[in-house]
Order: structure tokens, then sequence, then C-alpha cells
């Protein structure tokens, strides 16, 4: 599943060969993905040229002229790639837009999880689901303070927390196993028996973990490539998550798995208190 690095490596590699770029024509070859594809303001886009490319948690946010915004997640299996137009659609394309130049933006998804939709630009961080998201915790805006802030008043687990996308936008299993492991933290740790200090700890590591990751180019695990669809071109160094069983890379200890709210979870016993 891609999650926020992966998302914002995508943004960097197709902004530069959107921007500009007229939408020529628009295909909708299936009806819904999590939510139906809504042919009228999606094919109203073409004519209009690509402003800009920005990301919101997971989402991708496609400015367009006319105070049109292109959104799309990529779910669980989405792929959004700039092809040649004459390329034959492949199994899983759902939607294609038709770029001057002779190229076109496609995106496939398989498992249809993901969504597109068109929204005015003015309105659309303000308007669901954006608006439900949380902090983003890349941008500089972010800290542990706003993790202790939401912790008030509540006894979950930490992760739960971390990945609850209220709370901060699109930080995922992969990273949010990973920035545990860095804090020294335990993924079960009740948030109402986590200090002050702690909590900051927390914060650094979450954006230390998506910012090598995006550095990287993402952690290639399935199902992703980036907009020029190369795939498995980079890997990060993951610490903890999927290594039951191998040695702490800081103590030794074996890392041991636990299913916590339904996810798949990796710490050190020896290390994450
Ligand atoms: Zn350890």
């Amino acid at each position: 599943m891609p999650e926020l690095p992966e998302v914002e490596v995508l943004r960097r590699s197709l902004e530069p060969r959107l921007s500009g770029r007229r939408i020529e024509r628009v295909a909708i070859h299936v009806r819904a993905l999590r939510a139906p594809l809504a042919r009228r303001p999606l094919g109203a886009l073409a004519g209009r040229r690509f402003l800009h490319l920005d990301r919101r948690g997971k989402y991708l946010l496609a400015a367009l002229e006319g105070e049109r915004t292109l959104v799309v997640h990529l779910g669980m299996s989405g792929r959004l790639t700039l092809v040649p137009a004459a390329l034959p659609r492949e199994p899983h394309e759902h939607l294609a837009l038709f770029l001057d130049g002779g190229e076109r933006l496609r995106l496939r998804d398989p498992r249809r999880f993901g969504l597109a939709f068109v929204r005015p630009t003015a309105g659309v961080l303000a308007a669901p689901p954006l608006a439900h998201l949380g902090i983003e915790p890349l941008g500089g805006a972010f800290s542990g303070d706003d993790l202790a802030r939401a912790a008030r008043g509540r006894r979950c687990p930490v992760k739960s927390l971390l990945l609850d996308a209220g709370v901060v936008a699109g930080i995922g299993n992969i990273y949010a196993c990973e920035a545990l492991f860095r804090a020294g933290l335990r993924p079960d740790r009740p948030v109402d028996r986590i200090s002050r200090p702690r909590w900051r700890r927390l914060g650094e590591t979450v954006i230390a973990v998506l910012e090598e990751a995006i550095a990287a180019g993402g952690t290639t695990i399935q199902d992703y490539t980036d907009g020029a669809g190369r795939e498995g071109l980079f890997r990060v160094a993951l610490a903890v998550y999927g290594r039951d069983g191998e040695p702490c890379p800081r103590c030794g200890r074996a890392i041991r798995r636990v299913v916590l709210a339904g996810r798949g979870t990796w710490y050190c016993p020896g290390c994450q208190r």
C-alpha cells in the first residue's frame, strides 16, 4: 500500500512533467472505485491545463485552470503513471487523462480502493474527506506536542494514536512501527503513560523516518511505482517492520510481531518500553 513517502515521491516525480500540460480528453472505464467516478466533473477537465501538484496526507491534489482540483487517493493498489498515449489500455486502468504532447496520465487500481474526484480549488481542503485529516507531519507545523495534546483524555495504545489519520495525516503502519522503534516506545504503551519528553522524541522520529524514506525514494513493498512506472529502485532500511524473529539492530534480541488494532506490529522487546 502506498504510504505518505511514496505519495510524496510520486508527487515530486510527476509535478514537473504535468505542470503546464493541457488535458485533451478524459476516458473513464469503470463506474466506481471506492466511490463512483463522476463522469461529468471529470469529463469537464478536458481543455484545462495542470498548474501544480500538491499533497495532503496521502491525497494528491492536481490544481487545474479554472479553479478545479483533481483529487486522487491511491488506496491499496493504485498507480498513477504518465505513459505514451498510444500504449494500449492495461487491465485495471480505470481513468485516463490524455494530454497534449502525446502522453496520458493513467490511474490503475486492481483492488479499487482508490478515489478520484473533482472539487473547486478554493474549498478543497475544507471539504470532506480532506477536512477530516489531522496535522500534516511534514512541512514544519508538526511536533510531538501535537501528539501529547491529541493524547489527552485517551487511553489507547500509542501506535493507534499514530495511525489515527484524524490526529496526524498519513503516517501509515510501516512508518509508525519504525518511528516507535527509534523512539524506544512499545507500540502498546497506553498514551496516558507517556511523558512530554518522550512525546517530543516520538514527534522527531516520525519526521525523521518519513523524510529518510522520501530521500530514499519510497519503500517498495509491493504495488508501488513512481510516476514514470519504475519499480523497485529504492528500498528503505527498515529496522523492525516485517522482521519477526530477526535480531534487533540495536540490542540483538529477536524482533517480535503482535497484532494491534488489527494491524501487524513489529517491535523490539529489549529496547522498546
Ligand atoms: Zn532492541
